[in-house]
């Protein structure tokens, strides 16, 4: 944008804002120049704009709309796709200022909350009355609501309970013009084409969403964690896929491998064996004799894969302490190497074995350490590519070893990201999974809201390739 531009639109949203809902200083828009993926795409936004309610967005919205400006909603910048980077230039609107609950219904089983509100608040807003917001995102202490409807979050809890879009009932949503409108509403299941569920996943494409309205479970009668120690990550994965094949869906089956427990171990203390190839964190719910069968049953399919122990959690507190280990493992990273890429593929649940040998092969063939904490039972992988960037040559091999790993992901029947979504990271890749017109078609859906490709540009699409129109 122009100079002239950029000084008109920083009057005009203070006025609707107020001075410091508007920050402009380079020193402060540099916090908004990447997401969680640090390393890999950075792009200072040209202001960035912290509204307080739904007008306020439509506001801003039809201000840049008019100035034929971009913009590129934020939340906590948690993301790691890149998809909160203002790579076209533009205006950051940050939701971080609507974090209300506006109300809890526990009648229906709905919450209705602002987008920026924190998604653990939800579930500790709510548990009192006796409910929990299922979708539990490993960043579930900072990512936003309106992140996770963006990204269709998942989490260790969504392999029983559904991924983020299984949750929302509905949301208010401002498009790219400025229009407000309320998709969906409290109840499931509305007449007509459901353009909720396009928006959920639409990765800030199509519009920013301003409220959603949550749907609420009740809080399970009983719980059981169970630690499944195995000598080999093969072993563990194939327990994985013995417990689903018996017809148990746990509410978690999270896997951990041996590198992440040692480092998990050196400062959370678990209760992991750090001589284990690989572990697995096994969670039921629902009722307590039902579980009680169900625990009976899952230990024994561990037992067909040579697991060296099952150990069933005693008291709330130890589960506690085992759940610490599984989401203190981001932080782990940062003992196990200087600088890491992280991951986002599915496979198949029968191919974890495979694709997890061979990512282990990728890794050594291009001298990259690959650790593994993923959502095993959605075979949800996340290998974690370690790398040292005051190395010459680290980063190099180290992306190279990532895209080894898409292709033999892809090959194997998965996809290129089961939660964090595509946006600038993954773009690319989508060529090898849809064809030109399949793309085409999505990007037609896009046009029809945002017909001047302004909101959130350069996201989830491949770029054009020469002689050729954008998909
Ligand atoms: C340690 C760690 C663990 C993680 N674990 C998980 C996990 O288990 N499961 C998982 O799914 N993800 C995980 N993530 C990724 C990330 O937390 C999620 O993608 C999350 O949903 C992003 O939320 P956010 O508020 O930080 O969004 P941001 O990063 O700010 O934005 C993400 C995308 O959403 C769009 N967006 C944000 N707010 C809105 C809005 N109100 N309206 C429209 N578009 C919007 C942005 O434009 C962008 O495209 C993890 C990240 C970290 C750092």
């Amino acid at each position: 944008m122009t100079r002239e531009t950029r000084i008109r639109l920083i009057q005009a949203c203070q006025a609707i804002v107020g001075a410091d809902g508007v920050i402009s200083t380079s020193d402060e828009l540099r916090v908004y120049e990447c997401d969680a993926l640090t390393t890999r795409h950075k792009a200072m936004p040209e202001l960035v704009v912290l509204p307080t309610t739904t007008d306020q967005v439509a506001a801003i919205v039809r201000l840049c709309a008019a100035e034929g400006v971009p913009i590129v909603p934020r939340g906590a910048g948690t993301g790691l796709s890149g998809g909160a980077i203002p790579s076209a230039g533009g205006v950051l609107i940050a939701l971080t200022r609507m974090t209300r609950i506006r109300e809890i219904d526990p009648q229906n089983r709905t919450a209705t909350v602002e987008a920026g509100c924190i998604n653990l608040a939800i579930s500790r807003a709510v548990m009192p009355r006796g409910f929990f917001f299922a979708p539990d995102p490993a960043s579930q202490q900072a990512s936003t609501i309106g992140g996770n409807v963006a990204e269709n979050a998942g989490g260790p809890h969504c392999l029983k309970y559904g991924a983020t879009t299984n949750h929302v009932l509905g949301a208010t949503v401002v498009f790219p013009d400025g229009e407000i409108v309320q998709l969906g509403g409290r109840m499931a299941d509305r007449p007509g084409y459901d353009l909720l569920g396009v928006f959920v996943g639409s990765e800030g494409t199509l519009g920013i969403c301003t409220t959603v309205t949550v749907r609420l479970l009740p809080l399970p009668q009983a719980v059981k964690t169970i630690l499944g120690v195995f000598r080999s990550i093969e072993d563990a994965s194939d327990a994985v896929s013995n417990i689903i094949a018996r017809g148990i869906i746990p509410v978690a089956l999270e896997m951990i491998d041996q590198e992440t427990t040692r480092a998990v171990e050196a400062y959370a203390k678990a209760g992991y064996p750090v001589d284990a190839g690989a572990v697995l964190l096994i969670e039921l719910e629902g009722l307590a004799a039902e579980i009680a069968i169900e625990a009976i049953a899952v230990e024994a399919a561990c037992r067909e894969h040579h697991c060296l122990d099952a150990k069933v959690a005693r008291s709330d507190e130890e589960r506690a302490l085992l759940w610490k280990g599984r989401k203190s493992a981001a932080g782990a990273f940062g003992r196990m190497t200087r600088n890491y890429y992280h991951q986002d593929a599915v496979v198949p649940r029968t191919k974890l074995t495979a694709v997890l040998k061979e990512i282990a092969e990728i890794g050594a063939r291009h001298g990259v350490r690959v650790p593994n904490v993923f959502h095993a039972g959605d075979g949800n992988i996340h290998p974690l590519l370690c790398y040292d960037d005051r190395v010459p040559g680290q980063y190099e091999q180290a992306m190279a070893a990532g895209d080894e790993i898409m292709r033999c992901c892809i090959r194997a029947g998965g996809t290129v990201s089961g939660e964090h979504g595509i946006g600038l990271e993954k773009r690319e890749y989508l060529r090898l999974m849809y064809t030109e017109d399949d793309l085409a078609a999505m990007q037609r859906i896009r046009q029809v809201l945002d017909p001047t490709g302004r909101c959130n540009p350069g996201k989830i699409f491949p770029e054009a390739e020469p002689g050729r129109a954008a998909a």
